[in-house]
């Protein structure tokens, strides 16, 4: 561990750390965040996110969310954001205390004109470092996590890129599922190892964040929207105003308008291909079928897995920033108000050991795991 200087700020409303220990950063995703620092009155760039193991006074301790500024001379602990966590922040006596229900949790003192504390900044297990092949193979064969190292399933797996087509201000949604768009694909072949053949997407344009389901026929699409709709309306407990979807027959079924009527939903229909209507899911189309392209090259497993392939695509995608919103965002992080954590994902199709409960094992000699 190294001891590193930090300066508690209440200019700052994130964490702030410099280049100098950002090898410590845990979790990281890259970010394109813009910070104004009071007293330089410039402007600086974060380029990643990450959490941060620290120690003071022996007590371990865990700083989320910092970003990582490689213009930045110090450190800087926020006082605004521990404060937003419940601590209590006390600045007397040349001293600053940081205290919590269960009592003192660091100490600094002045020195010149800034309250700085000593911090040990600690190495995350090597174990659960993750080295950047295999980030960049867990996050789906992303450009955003990208490889130093020839990656050949992204050479083999990727379509060109389709350029990214910003809507004026005034056309951007202005809240979670005011606009929802859906999307149907198939028949894919081979079907599924358990018989499905497409797949139908619902994406909220506020935040980007796309639910996906699939389908053994075309016609189940109707039942997964009523699904959708009650599961994200009772989530946010709001409407969505419009739905945005092509041509396509099962939206122009009979049952499907009228749930919509009955919903105060409004349909909107592309009739033409016009592809600035229908960017965005055309878009999403590509990096969801590219991805799963990836993801399935990449494992043991065959074609007729390509139903999880492209759920895992776009649980990832979600998980990814995208340039539909700002500050390098992650459509996750604006459906569930929270950042993201990426620790828990795992290369797609790797050995995932599931415990055989003694009912389920047929005799003895069958193996505990499988
Ligand atoms: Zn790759």
């Amino acid at each position: 561990s190294d001891k590193v200087m930090f300066y508690a700020d209440s200019g700052c409303s994130s964490h702030l750390c410099t280049e100098s220990i950002g090898r410590y950063l845990f979790n990281i995703e890259p970010v394109n965040v813009q910070i104004s620092v009071a007293k330089q009155g410039e402007k600086l760039h974060a380029t990643k996110r990450g959490s941060l193991r620290v120690k003071w006074n022996g007590k371990p301790m865990v700083l989320l969310n910092v970003l990582l500024c490689k213009e930045l001379p110090y450190n800087l602990l926020s006082v605004s954001k521990m404060e937003r966590a419940g601590l209590k922040i006390v600045f007397e006596k040349e001293k600053v205390e940081v205290l919590s229900s269960n009592g003192l949790v660091l100490r600094g003192d002045l020195q010149g004109n800034m309250y700085t504390v000593l911090l040990d900044v600690v190495e995350q297990h090597t174990a659960a470092a993750v080295s950047e092949p295999d980030m960049h193979r867990r996050m789906g064969h992303s450009s955003v996590h990208p490889t130093k190292e020839l990656c050949d399933v992204c050479m083999k797996g990727k379509q060109t890129r389709t350029p990214y087509v910003d809507l004026p201000e005034s056309k951007k949604p202005k809240r979670i599922l005011e606009v929802v768009s859906s999307d149907l694909k198939g028949p894919l072949t081979p079907a599924t190892f358990d018989s499905f053949r497409y797949y139908v997407t619902f994406t909220c344009h506020f935040s980007n964040f796309t639910h996906i389901y699939l389908l053994r026929s075309k016609d189940e699409a109707f039942e997964k929207f009523v699904e959708y709709e009650a599961t994200v309306t009772s989530r946010f407990l709001t409407r969505i105003s419009r739905l945005r979807v092509d041509n396509g027959g099962e939206y122009r079924s009979e049952q499907f308008q009228r749930f919509c009527r009955e919903k105060g939903i409004e349909m909107e229909f592309n009739i033409s291909r016009n592809p600035s209507q229908n960017g965005k899911s055309e878009r999403l189309n590509r990096t969801i079928m590219s991805m799963a392209r990836c993801l399935v090259m990449d494992s043991p497993l065959g074609k007729e897995f390509w139903g999880e392939a492209v759920r895992t695509a776009v649980y990832l995608i979600n998980r990814l920033p995208t340039k539909a919103l700002p500050d390098g965002k992650t459509p996750a992080e604006v459906w569930y108000g929270r950042p993201v954590d990426l620790s828990n994902i795992r290369v797609f199709g790797c050995r995932a050991y599931a415990h055989v409960s003694k009912e389920d094992r047929k005799g003895s000699l069958d193996p505990v795991s499988r």
